[in-house]
C-alpha cells in the first residue's frame, strides 16, 4: 500500500537538502542571527517579484495582519469584516487589535462574497479584510469598488496566496497592505514560523518596521511607539531567500497537480472541484489547497486514510462563526452547507503523478462503490 500523507514535511528537506544546508552554514558562520543582511535582500527580492515598494518580515502571518491593523490605525469600537472561512489567526488579528469581528458568506468557490459584504456594512465599519484562500484571489473588481464606495480600508490576507492574480495583479498588492504566512506547509514555506507585509505605502511600512521591532525607529534608533517584538528571523530569510528562485518552478508543479486532479476527478458527479487552472482568463491560482465538496465525506475520508492517504478538514472543519465559544452567532448559509462537505486533497510540489493518480483511484474506487 502507499503512503501518502497529506503534507510531507520531512521531504521538504531533502528536496533540496545541500543548498539548504549551505544556506545555514553560511549563515551560522556569519553570525547572522537578527535583522542581518539575508532578511534585507529577502525583503528586496519579494518586493521585486511582487513588484511592490516595500516588504517587511514578520515572526509569522498572524502578526503580519495584527500589526497591518495596528499600523492603519485600528481601534476599539472600529468594524472588520472578514469571511468566515478562514483560519482563526485573520479573526484573532482583529481581535487583539481592539476591533469587532464582523463576519462574511462566502461564494461557490468558498471566498468572500461581495454581496455578503455590502450587507454587513455600518457605520463603524473601517476594514474589508478579503482573504485569498485556496491560493485563490477573490473577486477583487467588486471588493475594492465597495471600499471605495464606502471609504473602507483593505487589508489582504493573502497568507495562502503568494504569486496568485486576478487580471494579471498580484495577491497582496490590491489593499494598504497584503500578508504572508511562511509556515512550512505554505506554497513558500520555511523551516518554522516567518511571515511579510508588502505595502505600496512609505508611510504604514515604516510604521511596521518600528512596531516588529519594540517600536524602534531604525533610522535614528529611538524607540517611537510601543511595539512587539515580531521580526522574522534572519535564518529563516536567507532559507526562504533560497526558495524564492525556485517558486515559479514549485507553482508549476502545484498547478499541473491540480490539473492531474481535475482530469481524474471531473467526471465524478459527486463532487465539486476548485475551477482548473487556465478555466478562467481572470484568475492565475497558486492552488495552495485542493478544496473539494465531496458526498459522504466523512465516510471518503476514512476510506481514502485505510488507504494511506491523509486528507484534511481545513480549520479542524469548522468556520470562525461555528466557534460560538468565541461569541458569534452569524447563520452564514453557504459556508455552513460547504463546511458539511469541505476536505483538502494532498497537494504539494514533492507529490508525482503516480501518486496523484493513485489518490484519484481510490476516490473513484470509493464512489463506484457507493453506486453498486
Ligand atoms: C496560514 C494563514 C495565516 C497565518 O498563519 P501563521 O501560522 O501565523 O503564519 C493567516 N491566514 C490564513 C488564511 C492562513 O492560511
Amino acid at each position: 500500500m502507499k503512503e501518502i500523507p497529506f503534507f510531507n514535511y520531512p521531504a521538504l528537506f531533502q528536496q533540496r537538502k545541500d543548498e539548504y544546508l549551505d544556506v545555514v552554514h553560511d549563515v551560522l558562520s556569519r553570525g547572522a542571527y537578527i535583522m542581518q543582511k539575508d532578511l534585507v535582500n529577502f525583503e528586496n527580492n519579494l518586493a521585486k517579484y511582487l513588484g511592490i515598494k516595500h516588504a517587511i518580515g514578520v515572526a509569522d502571518g498572524t502578526m503580519a495582519l495584527l500589526t497591518s491593523l495596528i499600523a492603519v490605525g485600528i481601534k476599539e469600537g472600529d468594524e472588520v469584516i472578514v469571511p468566515s472561512h478562514t483560519f482563526i489567526a485573520s479573526a484573532a488579528a482583529i481581535h487583539h487589535a481592539g476591533a469587532k469581528i464582523i463576519l462574511a458568506d462566502c461564494q461557490e468557490d468558498h471566498l468572500i462574497d461581495p454581496v455578503s459584504i455590502t450587507k454587513l456594512i455600518t457605520p463603524r465599519t473601517k476594514v474589508i479584510m478579503p482573504v485569498q484562500l485556496n491560493g485563490r484571489i477573490a473577486n477583487m473588481d467588486a471588493i475594492t469598488q465597495i471600499a471605495a464606495e464606502n471609504n473602507l480600508i483593505i487589508i489582504e490576507d493573502s497568507c495562502q496566496a503568494l504569486g496568485a492574480k486576478y487580471k494579471q495583479q498580484f495577491a497582496g498588492t490590491f489593499g494598504i497592505t497584503g500578508t504572508f504566512s511562511f509556515f512550512p506547509a505554505k506554497t513558500l514555506g520555511c523551516f518554522g514560523d516567518g511571515g511579510a507585509v508588502v505595502t505600496n505605502s512609505d508611510k504604514v511600512a515604516a510604521k511596521i518596521r518600528m512596531i516588529r521591532d519594540h517600536g524602534r525607529d531604525p533610522t535614528d534608533g529611538k524607540v517611537k511607539l510601543f511595539g512587539f517584538n515580531c521580526r522574522l528571523d534572519n535564518l529563516q530569510a536567507a532559507v526562504l531567500g533560497l526558495k524564492l528562485k525556485y517558486y515559479d518552478e514549485d507553482i508549476d508543479r502545484r498547478r499541473n497537480i491540480a490539473r492531474l486532479y481535475d482530469i481524474h476527478l471531473r467526471p465524478i458527479r459527486q463532487i465539486l472541484l476548485p475551477p482548473a487552472p487556465e478555466s478562467e482568463v481572470d484568475h492565475f491560482d497558486v492552488f495552495q489547497n485542493y478544496e473539494i465538496e465531496a458526498q459522504h465525506r466523512d465516510e471518503l475520508k476514512i476510506f481514502l486514510s485505510e488507504a494511506g492517504i491523509g486528507t484534511i478538514l481545513q480549520w479542524g472543519g469548522y468556520a470562525i462563526h461555528q466557534f460560538r465559544e468565541l461569541g458569534f452567532n452569524s447563520e452564514l448559509k453557504c459556508t455552513e452547507e460547504m463546511t458539511k462537505k469541505f476536505m483538502l486533497l494532498p497537494l504539494h510540489s514533492m507529490l508525482s503523478d503516480e501518486d496523484v493518480i493513485y489518490i484519484c483511484q481510490k476516490i473513484n474506487e470509493f464512489y463506484n462503490s457507493k453506486i453498486n
